[in-house]
């Protein structure tokens, strides 16, 4: 069968809502230097990482019959400055859950334009596929010093998923793969945790990391860093030259703002209804109390903070002794990093 052509994938694609797109043959194999500085760097609680090493690096591993892959990119709102935060993207509803079924629904529609039945598979930051390398390589973005795929004209508040397919689509370059960032260091400057070092980001400094994947304590350190961010961090992204014309979010699903009384409401009986179908309610219980009392300490709220750590949860005692709540009275010496 011939190639399919842009303009159908394109159509296809905006019947769902989805715009920017880009789409490549199936690689082979990637380029492994960028996953083992990672590994080499330390990935903490992200083991499996490590276990799907060879899937990442074999893009077809998903589906060994894929010959095309295609790449959206869908924008979400920038960040709102506040107390606490929370990074941009859990705003709303779970991305995963509404991006997976759209593209889902673009490989139906394939099938069914061409009349065909061939397979797919929908990725979205839920199979071990290495993204931002995939959507380099379609020219969605290049990947800039603070890790995340940037465009030049939309800058980096994107969610990315991809369909792996049997379909062969014509090549869709995205036209912006090449590195931009020239001598521009302000994310390196701005982080708090100083995460971000000659172009990688390091695991196990990085407040989304540690507010969303880390299961343990949080050491003092860093926590005193964290200047009220509770669920990931946007602050090198909100820094970036880049994102100062990023277009709005493209649903409003993905939308949403969490009041501070609301939040320090939550019980552990209300969790799971307070956070169905977002991403926070992964977090479960005990991290979510944990990351209210880091980010409460933080910003030397500590009467607040104090409050949680009576809880009685294991984690969150452990974490009220590292950061010495109930014997000292001083709220932590910040090293001053920049705020959005
Ligand atoms: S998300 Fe925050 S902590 Fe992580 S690298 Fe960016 S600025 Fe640093
Ligand atoms: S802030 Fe500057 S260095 Fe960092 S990603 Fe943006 S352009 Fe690149």
């Amino acid at each position: 069968m011939d190639r399919i052509p842009p303009e159908l994938l394109m159509r296809l694609c905006r019947a769902e809502g989805l715009t920017h797109l880009a789409s490549l043959d199936a690689p082979a194999s990637l380029d492994p230097a960028g996953l083992e500085r990672m590994l080499a760097d330390g990935i903490g609680d992200l083991g499996w990482i490590a276990d799907e090493r060879e899937l990442r690096l074999r893009p077809t591993g998903m589906l060994p019959t894929a010959r095309s892959i295609l790449c959206v990119a869908w924008h979400y709102d920038a960040p709102h400055p506040g107390g606490l935060r929370r990074a941009a993207y859990a705003a709303g509803k779970d991305y995963h859950v509404l991006l997976r079924p759209k593209l889902g629904r673009v490989g139906q529609a394939l099938n069914a334009a061409c009349g065909q039945t061939w397979k797919h598979r929908a990725c979205v930051d839920s199979a071990p596929l290495n993204e931002r390398t995939l959507a380099r390589l379609a020219g969605l973005g290049w990947l800039g010093k603070n890790a995340l795929l940037i465009s030049p004209e939309a800058g980096s508040y994107r969610l990315l998923g991809f369909l792996l397919t049997e379909a062969p689509l014509a090549a869709l370059y995205g036209g912006h793969g090449e590195d931009r960032c020239g001598s521009c260091t302000r994310c390196e400057t701005a982080c708090p945790t100083k995460a971000l070092v000659g172009g990688r980001c390091l695991t196990e400094r990085c407040i989304s990391y540690l507010t969303i994947e880390h299961q343990g304590v949080i050491p003092r350190a860093l926590a005193a860093q964290f200047n009220g961010w509770w669920f990931g961090c946007d602050i090198c992204q909100a820094v970036c030259p880049w994102n100062r014309f990023a277009p709005p979010g493209e649903d409003s699903r993905l939308a949403g703002i969490d009041h501070e009384a609301d939040l320090l409401a939550v019980t552990e009986g209300s969790f799971d209804s307070h956070f169905a179908g977002r991403a926070i309610r992964r977090l479960s219980w005990p991290r979510f109390r944990r990351n209210l009392l880091v980010a409460l300490w933080s910003l030397g709220r500590l009467d607040e903070a104090r409050a949680i750590a009576t809880d009685g949860l294991e984690l969150v005692q452990a974490q009220a002794a590292e950061l010495d709540l109930l014997r000292n009275a001083s709220a932590p010496r910040s090293a001053g990093g920049e705020r959005c």
